[in-house]
């Protein structure tokens, strides 16, 4: 039965596809929020596309609200999945949007978000942004002495008062981070070491200065590395405050949830960090008393409630080796080809999501349509024996996504995003 060209599953015990449970399965076809995945193919009109499960967004936040104390202020960065009709779901879920461009401050806006609860950071700032940002009324969040003096200037020439925070360079990072932004030299915030400096800059320009910024790694599965780098933020916060301008009222202690992608990827376990947190939250009820304590948070609340599909165009066999072509791969999701930010390529989980009853039967790469080596989705991976027209869908690919790619290269048409 199996070629010597075909290679067979040794271990036909399990489908590969029960690896990721948060979309479940219906008569062999992957359902998104109740949709089996190939009338939601029908629905879209096209492949490929991101599809974002909202039930799954709103049991995330569900989920992370019922682990942490009462009073955490749960923020979403939305560099981690832009999409409008997806930012106006979080804006009504969480506590603020968090923005890093005046494209994204449009989207937050938009969304219905209350400007008190956007904030502003970003490490290149223009001056028209910071005037926008400004006239908005949302917090921003100061990374440089050049934005302090943009922005009183502005605030003196419209007579609008600038709620200002210090980004933090602390002087410690995220041990275990997937990307370190914090400790050393780095181009965000302010060294630790500057920010007395900066209290009289903003002090003299006569901005409203409402707290701190401390954002130290993302992607971490590590939750005692986490609870370290927030009770590090908060003292070197309690120690800052000290010196500050007006009482801290503000505090975003950072993120940093990571989400599994790889086997053998551990879950972030939540519960040290609600006991972490409670902790902090009870110190500053005396140390801080003003301060409301926030963290920000993108790919955790909406990673896993996402899906990139893609259909099989072609079916070949090269040598012994199976290449699944698709119709879109690392110009719409150039995350999961490996080419943002890992340092060793590693597959995502994927699966048939029309065969997801049938057992893992070959080993196949599934490839997409560009003229490089790099457009790879999955790396001779175990699959059920797919066909042309079948749907090849990657998980965990709600962040960092359609708006992380470049979908201009090679001139294929744009990915079409929907929230389901
Ligand atoms: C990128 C970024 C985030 C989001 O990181 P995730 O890994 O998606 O949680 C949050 N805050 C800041 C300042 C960032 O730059």
């Amino acid at each position: 039965m199996s070629k010597p060209t075909e290679p067979t599953n040794p271990s036909r015990a399990a489908p590969v596809h029960a690896a990721m449970p948060q979309f479940p399965t219906t008569a062999g076809e992957l359902q998104v929020n109740g949709m089996a995945l190939s009338r939601l193919a029908d629905r879209v009109g096209q492949t490929p596309f991101y599809a974002y499960d909202r039930s799954l967004l709103r049991a995330r936040v569900g989920e992370l609200r019922a682990a942490l104390p009462a009073g955490i202020e749960l923020h979403y960065a939305m560099k981690a999945n832009p999409m409008p009709a997806l930012v106006g779901l979080m804006a009504g879920l969480v506590d603020g949007i968090d923005v890093a461009s005046a494209g994204e401050l449009k989207v937050a806006l938009d969304s219905g978000a209350a400007p008190q609860d956007i904030s502003f950071a970003g490490p290149g700032k223009r001056d028209s942004e910071l005037r926008q940002a400004l006239a908005a009324g949302v917090l921003i969040n100061l990374e440089s002495m050049r934005e302090v003096d943009i922005l009183g200037a502005a605030a003196q020439a419209s007579g609008q008062a600038a709620r200002v925070a210090i980004r933090v360079n602390p002087d410690f990072e995220l041990k275990g981070s997937g990307m370190k932004m914090g400790g050393g030299p780095k181009q965000f915030g302010i060294d630790v070491e500057d920010v007395p400096q900066m209290f009289s800059r903003i002090a003299a320009a006569g901005l409203q200065f409402e707290g701190f910024h401390l954002f130290a790694g993302s992607q971490n599965l590590r939750a005692e590395a986490i609870c370290e780098a927030q009770a590090k933020s908060y003292e070197l916060a309690l120690r800052l405050a000290e010196q500050a301008p007006a009482p801290v009222r503000f505090l975003n202690l950072g993120g940093g949830f990571g989400i599994p992608y790889f086997p053998g990827e551990e879950r972030l376990a939540l519960a040290p960090i609600a006991d972490n947190l409670a902790a902090l939250q009870a110190r500053a009820g005396r140390e801080l008393p003003q301060a409301k304590l926030v963290i920000e948070l993108g790919r955790y609340l909406v990673g896993e409630a996402g899906l990139y599909v893609t259909r099989i165009v072609d079916r070949k066999l090269s040598r012994g080796q199976v290449y699944l072509v698709t119709d879109g791969g690392l110009n719409h999701h150039l995350s999961a080809s490996g080419n943002f930010g890992q340092v060793v390529r590693k597959n995502y989980p994927v699966a048939i999501g029309n065969r997801m009853d049938t057992l893992a039967s070959e080993r196949a790469s599934a490839v997409g349509p560009l003229c490089t080596p790099l457009d790879l989705l999955a790396d001779r991976m175990w699959l059920p024996r797919a066909e042309v027209g079948d749907l090849v869908v990657v998980y965990q690919s709600g962040a960092y996504g359609a708006s992380a790619s470049p979908q201009a290269f090679l001139g294929h048409a744009a990915v079409v995003e929907v929230l389901v």
